[in-house]
């Protein structure tokens, strides 16, 4: 397995070791689940190539067909926390194109409850181009608003907060909105996701020298005066380097300064090197697109899926993002892989318990 892969080693592994008669059927689409006396025995579904298939479930079915951020209609219908003036149908996703709700379409289908759909979270550094994520965001870099030249947030902030105030902040291109700059020095060290090839990348990311920023922004649209922008950056840099505040949203905390400088040998920087004309900069170019449904099928905490009333529909389950209510309005980063692990594993010890 590559590097990827290894996230799927271990429950390939738990499924045939349970029981060898288990299948993984990829390619196949579930469509709709069997109800026989009032119990859930079964699903439908269609493989890649039209074929019709059954899986019957003597013990239950456990839903974990994931959320439906790729999914915005669904998602426009039900929210009711984003302004409908920044989330729109021109919003992208950092999911893949299957996260469409089907799960929670089936349930609903058989009666059951959804809680929490109006929640989506969006991911604030995501690539204008295709809102995958674009990783990293935090304290090596300074957002600068496209329009006006200044930085616009603690970079630092949730999620909600930095898409709001790129929303609020950014420029429009091509239908995507909350599009700002981020700038950070090119020699910065990153983590493998983030590290780039050399060179541009064409809508994503540039690299160019304070001398060169007026042609880059005439290129993109952006109506900023560089003057402006070179400005907030030694204003930046000027509070990383314990020289003054920092400029127009507050502290962040900086791992470095965005123009080159040197240190002594204890780490402190030497403002007198401060060097920015020379520096060659990363502008990256991003935007918020839907990242994780917060909302999903009601489920109690065994994970058996609730009717609107609160019943459990027999021989149904669910687990993960597909069910709604766990992360309440606003997931933490890092909890739905938690989740995921926790809620499966709690799902498959009700249908043992069920069927015992
Ligand atoms: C780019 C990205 C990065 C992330 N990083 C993190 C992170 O660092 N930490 C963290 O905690 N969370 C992270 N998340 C969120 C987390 O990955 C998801 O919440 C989690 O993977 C959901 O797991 P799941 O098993 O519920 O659903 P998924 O992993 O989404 O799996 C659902 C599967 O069901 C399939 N499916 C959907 N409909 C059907 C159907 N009708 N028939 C058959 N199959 C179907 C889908 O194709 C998919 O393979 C990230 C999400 C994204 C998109």
């Amino acid at each position: 397995m590559g590097r990827w892969g290894s996230y799927f080693a271990a429950p390939i592994s738990t499924i045939y070791a349970a029981n060898d008669q288990n299948k993984i059927m990829t390619r196949t689409t579930a469509n709709e689940l069997i109800v026989d006396g009032g119990r859930v025995v079964g699903v439908k579904a269609t493989m890649y190539d039209g074929t019709e298939v059954t899986a019957n479930a003597k013990k239950g079915v456990i839903l974990a067909t994931g959320g439906y951020a790729a999914n915005i209609g669904k998602v426009l219908d039900a929210n009711v926390y984003w302004s409908t003036e920044y989330l729109s149908t021109a919003t992208k996703t950092t999911n893949r194109s299957s996260l469409q709700g089907d799960g929670i379409t089936m349930a609903e289908a058989v009666g059951a409850g959804t809680t929490g759909l109006g929640f989506t979270q969006l991911m604030p550094i995501s690539w204008v181009d295709n809102g995958n994520l674009a990783f990293g965001g935090g304290n090596y870099a300074c957002w600068i608003n496209p329009t006006t030249g200044h930085r616009f947030v603690d970079e630092g902030s949730e999620r909600d907060v930095l898409s709001l105030a790129e929303f609020r902040n950014g420029m429009e291109v091509n239908g995507t909105k909350g599009v700002f700059l981020e700038f950070y020095n090119k020699e910065q060290l990153m983590p493998a996701p983030m590290q780039l090839a050399e060179g541009d990348y064409e809508g994503r990311y540039y690299r160019r020298t304070i001398a060169e920023l007026p042609e880059l922004f005439a290129e993109l649209g952006v109506t900023a005066d560089p003057e402006v922008v070179v400005q907030t950056i030694r204003a930046y840099d000027a509070a990383v380097m314990g020289q003054g505040e920092y400029p127009d949203v507050g502290k962040a905390i900086a791992s470095r300064t965005i123009g080159n400088v040197q240190k002594d040998e204890n780490g402190k920087y030497l403002p007198d090197t401060y060097d920015l004309d020379n520096a060659l900069l990363t502008i990256r170019l991003m935007a918020p697109s839907t990242h994780h449904t917060m909302g999903g099928i009601s489920v109690d905490t065994d994970r058996h899926v609730l009717t609107a009333d609160g019943d459990i529909i027999p021989g149904l389950y669910a687990a993960g993002e597909v069910t709604g209510g766990i992360h309440g309005g606003n997931r933490l980063g890092g909890n739905a892989i938690v989740e995921i692990f926790v809620s499966g594993r709690t799902a498959a010890q009700a249908v043992t318990a069920d069927n015992e």
